[in-house]
Formats: C-alpha cells, structure tokens, sequence
C-alpha cells in the first residue's frame, strides 16, 4: 500500500536515503531542505522546521501532492560542538530549536491528519550520543536524549489512536555531519566502535523504513541502536 511520507531534513544523508528506501516500497514522498536542494526526482519542500509557519505550509504542500501524510520521519537535525565552558547560549539554545523543538512542530502538524485517520508512524532520529553522551557535544546529546521522552509520552498519548512513535538512534554515520570531525577525531570514534567503522545512510534508513512499515506495527515506544555496537549498555 502507498502512503504519503513526508521526511524532515531530507536534502542528504540519512533523510535523503530513507527518502530512497520508502520510494522502493511504492510510497509517495516528500523532503524538506532548509539549504542546498535534493535531487530532482523525489517531491523536495523548503521548510526550516524552527518555524512553525513553515512546518505548517510544507505539510500543506506534500499533503496537496501526496494526501493526508501517514508517515513521517523527523531527520532535520544541527550539530554546534563546544566544550561546555566556551558553549554561548545561543550555541545550546538554536540545537534543541532545530533538534527537538524542530521535531515537535512537525509532530504536532502531523498528528492532525494521523488522528483524524485513526492510523499514523513516526520515526525520530536521535543519536547513540543521547544515550551515552560526549564531551563537546551537552547541546546535542540533550536534544537527541529529549526525542527518547517525547517519542514515549507520545506513544502514550496517541497509542489508543493506532499512531506509533519510536526512535532510532544511529551512532557515527558517513554523512556530511560525521565530515566535520578531524582524522584523529575520526579514528578515536571508529575504535569505540566494535564494529570498527562508521554506518552506512542505507543502514540507518533500513530500519527506519522497518518502523515504518506494517511488520511494525505492534512497536510503538522502542529506541532502536543502529550503531555498530557503539552504545551497548546505554
Ligand atoms: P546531514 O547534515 O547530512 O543532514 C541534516 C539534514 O537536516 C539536512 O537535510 C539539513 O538541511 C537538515 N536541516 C538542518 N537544520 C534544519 C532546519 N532548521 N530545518 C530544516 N532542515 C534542517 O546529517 P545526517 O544525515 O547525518 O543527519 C540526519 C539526522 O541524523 C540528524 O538529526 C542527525 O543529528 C542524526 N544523526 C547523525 C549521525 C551521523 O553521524 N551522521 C549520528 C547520529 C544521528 P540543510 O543543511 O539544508 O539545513
């Protein structure tokens, strides 16, 4: 059966290849992008999700397209490192607008349609970070643990309402996010790894698409590692 996606922060990277995932499985999907667009053959929406406005229109423009949306998947995620004592306001506070307040405008816009539908998926993307945090990284592991209880209280919520809400929690994954780090950076994560590499996109977007899907459909609440092996224990 096709459903209506719509994809947070889906330009690139993880976003973009679970994008790929859904549309191999016949779905209808939309992407939004704050800056640099995606390629040109899955439906891409301008949305800055610090602006409900803009939440409030790109629902509107996929819903056009596609109808009501039936999944969604929060991607659209910043990372500003800094060690605590230099981190400014502004640093910590835009990380948890975009990360988590970001997630809970979209969640909000789009459980109007999911219970109005009486059915619904969610999908948030945190970050094994959130589980077992980083030095230089207390802004973001903060948004990423804060997407664990929200995603709970909503399936608490809207459970009764056969809407699922989980997490994924990918760890180091070879995005454009994980280019930022240094090669020493790089080679102190990959040998916290038991897996001894960084994540594929397609390998996060997998288990997305499963959460996604009807085999999931008694999951709700669930944080999901995709981390090879990473945060085991967290
Ligand atoms: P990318 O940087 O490649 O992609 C991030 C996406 O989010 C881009 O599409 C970006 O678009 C979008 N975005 C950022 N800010 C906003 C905003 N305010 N409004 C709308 N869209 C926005 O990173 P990844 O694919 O790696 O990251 C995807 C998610 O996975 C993020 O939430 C990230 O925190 C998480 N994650 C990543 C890991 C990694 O190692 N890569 C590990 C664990 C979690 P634009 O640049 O145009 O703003």
């Amino acid at each position: 059966m096709s459903r209506s996606v719509l994809i947070t922060g889906g330009s690139r990277g993880i976003g973009l290849a679970t994008a790929r995932a859904l549309q191999a499985l016949g779905d209808r999907v939309a992407v939004t992008y704050r800056t640099a667009e995606p390629p040109a053959d899955v439906l891409a929406i301008r949305c800055d999700v610090t602006d409900a406005a803009q939440v409030d229109a790109a629902f509107k423009e996929a819903e056009d397209a596609h109808g009501p949306v039936g999944v969604l998947v929060c991607c659209a995620g910043i990372a500003k490192d800094q060690l605590l004592m230099r981190m400014s306001e502004d640093e910590f506070t835009s990380v948890l607008d975009t990360n988590l307040t970001g997630t809970f405008r979209a969640v909000k816009r789009a459980s109007k349609g999911m219970l109005r539908a009486r059915t619904g998926r969610v999908v948030l993307v945190s970050s094994a970070v959130g589980l077992r945090g980083e030095a230089g990284q207390s802004n973001y592991a903060a948004s990423k643990a804060a997407l664990v209880g929200f995603s709970r209280s909503m399936a608490r919520e809207l459970g009764s309402r056969n809407i699922t809400f989980n997490v994924v929690a990918p760890g180091l994954t070879d995005t454009q996010m994980a280019d930022k780090l240094t090669e020493a950076q790089r080679e102190r994560l990959v040998d916290q790894i038991p897996l001894r590499r960084l994540g594929r996109p397609e390998e996060i977007a997998a288990t997305i698409a499963f959460l996604a899907s009807p085999q999931a459909a008694y999951i709700t609440g669930a944080v999901i590692p995709v981390d090879g092996g990473a945060g085991m224990g967290h």
